[in-house]
């Protein structure tokens, strides 16, 4: 079956499908692929079926939204009112939140409907999905292979076809780097795009709500809806929603710039992943491009400085499990409550940067790792804007190897973060960027290329990744 949201659209307006078929078939797919795939965590058909038995009804009545009857899958850090939300922990593991974040409110309102919650990395701490307390997601491409992280559950959802789109959350590369592995579409919007509010805290000054789809048309049209201003989130940008659906299909500009990274700076890829950049880069050129090389300047800090600053936010984040009011409690021998809960609550890798995230905000090294960390995160931002002044568009790959085998990196922590070289630097400075299918490895794995623009030049973006791949 074609997932696409946009030709599921076309049908039922003509009256050749329903919401209520359509959901069904997800519904057995699920059933069926995701025992071995574990991409969902739970799944809530009952709420499903009777919002696309509305659906149905608004198509009928003419009273359609802008999503209407379009299965969506949520990352398991995204709250959902009366949904058990995870975070991919055991010390959320019976977690039931009382209210919906902005973008699942905004998703319900226009018409979505909501089909299950998303494994991840647990609190969205990975690359490769493997650290979630409920099992790692397997890649539906190849199952002995990873699906990346952390966003891996939304997106092989996606790509094993649960679903027709899905929402994810992107820290340092968490929506590029599955969407890359999975070979579907992954975008996180500029920062402040979509709001924050009831998504579980991370690394708050890096974190963004993404989107994930078959199509640049079905992501661009989750995009939109969640987008806009959010008064429950105080870094919220005050834009309206934003209409890059709109200007979607509008032909290129005679001529627009791409940025390119010197092959200097990018000798750590793979050979399959270079030939599809180059691959890329000269369809860039057939429909336009004019390439500039840009160097970037701090390419070695960008790993250090997010995994100072990622870590030191996620370790004062954090602090709020501490047994007594969020999740689970436990109690230790000697009646102790704090130590035990969080030991026993989190996974080995939260806690790794938990230690780190203490380490750098403590009063000896502050000044020497944290404070530093944010001078060198303003110079990557200032590096950023004066590419941006020449370029519309910068190219890079999504990950610098195609996807690797479960358990391959898991014992080298340092290897696991180096696959985030090409995603972290768009958190960093807040800028979009979007991961593009645009080939597969020579094992037949896929491959993605992405495209990152401007602050809030999400439209233009969209527009040369709708041209680019050819949809
Ligand atoms: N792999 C990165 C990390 O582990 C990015 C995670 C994310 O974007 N949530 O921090």
């Amino acid at each position: 079956m074609n997932t696409s949201y946009t030709q599921f659209r076309t049908e039922r307006e003509a009256n050749t499908t329903t919401c209520a078929k359509t959901l069904e078939t997800f519904l057995s797919t699920i059933d069926a692929v995701n025992p071995s795939i574990n991409a969902l965590l739970s799944t809530s058909a009952d709420e499903a079926r009777a919002a696309a038995s509305e659906s149905d009804q608004r198509f009928q009545n003419g009273t359609a939204r802008p999503l209407e009857g379009m299965v969506v899958a949520v990352k398991d850090n995204i709250s959902t009112k009366g949904t058990r939300t995870t975070c991919g922990s055991k010390i959320l593991e019976n977690f039931v939140p009382v209210y919906d974040a902005t973008a699942v409110q905004r998703l319900k309102a226009a018409g979505a409907v909501i089909v299950g919650k998303a494994n991840l990395d647990e609190f969205a701490m990975g690359s490769s999905n493997e650290n979630s307390a409920f099992g790692a997601v397997k890649n539906p491409v190849n199952q002995e292979y990873v699906p990346g992280g952390s966003s891996g559950g939304s997106a092989a959802a996606v790509a094993a076809k649960m679903c027709h789109t899905a929402l994810g959350s992107d820290t340092g590369g968490s929506v590029r780097t599955p969407a890359a592995f999975c070979g579907v579409v992954g975008m996180k919007p500029t920062y402040g795009r979509v709001s924050r509010y009831g998504l579980v805290a991370y690394g708050s000054s890096l974190d963004q709500i993404g989107q994930f789809g078959t199509s640049v048309e079905d992501t661009a049209r989750l995009y939109d809806a969640v987008s806009g201003f959010d008064d429950h989130d105080a870094t919220s940008a005050h834009y309206e929603p934003h209409n890059t659906v709109q200007s979607l299909k509008n032909p290129l500009p005679a001529s627009f710039t791409v940025a390119v990274l010197p092959e200097s700076q990018l000798q750590g890829c793979s050979e399959d992943v270079l030939n599809v950049y180059h691959a890329t880069l000269e369809r860039l050129k057939t429909l336009g491009a004019k390439v500039v090389s840009h160097e970037m300047k701090y390419m070695s800090a960008l790993i250090p400085t997010y995994y100072i600053i990622a870590t030191a936010e996620a370790a004062s984040n954090l602090s709020r499990y501490d047994g007594v009011r969020y999740g689970a409690r436990k109690i230790g021998a000697d009646g102790e409550v704090t130590t035990a809960t969080r030991s026993q609550g989190f996974g080995s890798e939260v806690r790794r940067r938990i230690m780190i995230g203490n380490y750098v905000l403590s009063s000896g090294y502050y000044d020497a790792y944290y404070t530093k960390a944010l001078k060198v995160r303003r110079l990557i931002y200032n590096d950023y804007k004066a590419m941006f002044a020449e370029a519309d568009v910068f190219l890079m790959p999504a990950t610098p190897t195609p996807p690797f085998k479960l358990g391959e990196k898991l014992a080298d922590p340092l290897a696991m973060y180096l696959e985030d070289i090409f995603t972290v630097s768009a958190n960093l400075a807040g800028v979009p960027g979007i991961s593009l299918p645009m080939g597969t490895s020579t094992n037949g794995l896929p491959l993605g290329m992405q495209l990152q623009a401007n602050h809030f030049d999400e439209a233009k973006l969209l527009n040369i990744a709708y041209h680019l791949v050819g949809a």
